[in-house]
C-alpha cells in the first residue's frame, strides 16, 4: 500500500498535530470543566492502553503528523506516564512532543518527564491568587502548581507555556499579574478566550474577554510588540515585551478571531474516538478496529476517511451553534 505523504482534509488543510487524551480523570474540579466532585469516569476497559496509543501515534506520524500533544483530564494521573512519553519520543519522524497539565504533579516529576523525552509543557492556570485559585479549581493548591512550574523551568521543559482562560467577572482583574509572572519567570503566558465547551454550562458570550481587550490592558503597562510567525497553523498570536523583558504574551482567540482556516489538528480521546474538531458533533471510533486487530491498511483507510470529513470551522458565532455533548475534560484541549 502506498502511503500518502501528508494527511489533507477536503479544505486542503494538512494535519500535522495529533492531540492525545490519555485519561478523562482529573484531580482538580475547575468550575467550567468539572463542576462536581461526583464525576462519572469512563470504565478502565474503555480507555486505550499504551500499546494502542503508541500504535495509532506511529500510524499518524507515518502519515506526516509531526507534533504530538499528551492531554487529559490530567495526564499525570495515568500510571507510569513516563514510559508512554519515552516510547512516543522514540517514534521516528516526530518533531515535537508536548504535554498539557494542571502542574499538580510536576514538582516531583518534571525531571523524569524531560529525561523520558518530553520537550515542552503547557500548564492550565486561571488565577495567580490563592483564594481565587481555590474557588475556580476546588483545590487549595496554587503553591503546588507554582512549584511545579518552577520545576519544569529548572528541568528545561522550556519555554513553559501557561494557558489562562480569560473570563469576565472571574479573573479579568489578574491579567497584569499574569504579565508580570511571564516577565519574572520567562514563561509564555497565553490568554485563551472562553469557549462554550464547558461541562458546567456556565458559558455566556458576555463572559468572553477578547484577546484584543487583554492585549490593550497589558500593553498600557508593559508595551508589547508582535512576534512574527511563519507557522500559519499556530493558534496563538504571539507578542513580546518592548523593553526586552523575558517571557511572551500570546492570545488564542477562537471566538473573536477564529483560526480554523489553517487548522492542522486532530484529536484522539481517551476512549479511542477520533475528533476532527474541538466542536465536532460526530466521533469516529477507531478503538473498535484496534480491538478486533484490524490490518494496518484498514486503520490507515479509516484515518484518511475520517480526515476527509473534518469540519471547515466551528460555529460559535452562528445563531445555530449547538455545544457538543463531549466536554473539554473528555477532549483534552
Ligand atoms: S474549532 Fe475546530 S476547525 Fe477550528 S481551529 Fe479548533 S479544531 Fe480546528
Amino acid at each position: 500500500m502506498i502511503l500518502p505523504i501528508t494527511l489533507k482534509d477536503s479544505f486542503g488543510r494538512t494535519i500535522r498535530d495529533l492531540r492525545i487524551s490519555v485519561t478523562d480523570r482529573c484531580n482538580f474540579r475547575c468550575f467550567y470543566c468539572m463542576p462536581t466532585e461526583a464525576m462519572e469516569w469512563k470504565p478502565k476497559a474503555e480507555i486505550l492502553n499504551y500499546e494502542e496509543i503508541l500504535r495509532l501515534s506511529e500510524l499518524f506520524v507515518s502519515l506526516g503528523v509531526n507534533k504530538l500533544r499528551v492531554t487529559g483530564g490530567e495526564p499525570m494521573l495515568r500510571r507510569d506516564l513516563e514510559s508512554l512519553i519515552e516510547r512516543l519520543a522514540s517514534i521516528e519522524g516526530l518533531a515535537d512532543l508536548a504535554m498539557t497539565t494542571n502542574a499538580h504533579f510536576l514538582k516531583t516529576r518534571a525531571r523524569a518527564l524531560k529525561a523520558a523525552g518530553l520537550q515542552r509543557i503547557t500548564v492550565s492556570l486561571d488565577s495567580l491568587e490563592p483564594e481565587r485559585f481555590a474557588l475556580l479549581t476546588g483545590r487549595n493548591e496554587l503553591s503546588t502548581v507554582l512549584a511545579g512550574i518552577d520545576a519544569a523551568i529548572e528541568a528545561d521543559l522550556h519555554p513553559v507555556k501557561i494557558n489562562c482562560v480569560s473570563m469576565r467577572g472571574i479573573n479579568d482583574d489578574q491579567f497584569l499579574k499574569f504579565a508580570a509572572f511571564a516577565r519574572e519567570r520567562g514563561a509564555h503566558v497565553r490568554f485563551i478566550e472562553f469557549m462554550p465547551l464547558d461541562n458546567g454550562k456556565v458559558w455566556k458570550r458576555e463572559m468572553v474577554v477578547t484577546g484584543e481587550e487583554v492585549r490593550a490592558q497589558i500593553h498600557a503597562v508593559y508595551p508589547l510588540e508582535r512576534v512574527p510567525s511563519d507557522n500559519p497553523s499556530e493558534t496563538a498570536r504571539r507578542w513580546r515585551f518592548v523593553d526586552g523583558a523575558a517571557g511572551e504574551i500570546g492570545f488564542i482567540n477562537p471566538v473573536s478571531q477564529p483560526f480554523c482556516g489553517a487548522c492542522s489538528r486532530i484529536r484522539l480521546t481517551a476512549d479511542g474516538q477520533l475528533r476532527t474538531c474541538l466542536f465536532s458533533h460526530v466521533e469516529h471510533d477507531i478503538k473498535q478496529l484496534l480491538r478486533r486487530d484490524a490490518p494496518i491498511e484498514e486503520l490507515l483507510d479509516f484515518i484518511l476517511m475520517t480526515v476527509e470529513k473534518k469540519e471547515e470551522r466551528h460555529h460559535i458565532n452562528d445563531l445555530e451553534f449547538v455545544q457538543p455533548l463531549r466536554t473539554m475534560s473528555c477532549i483534552g484541549g
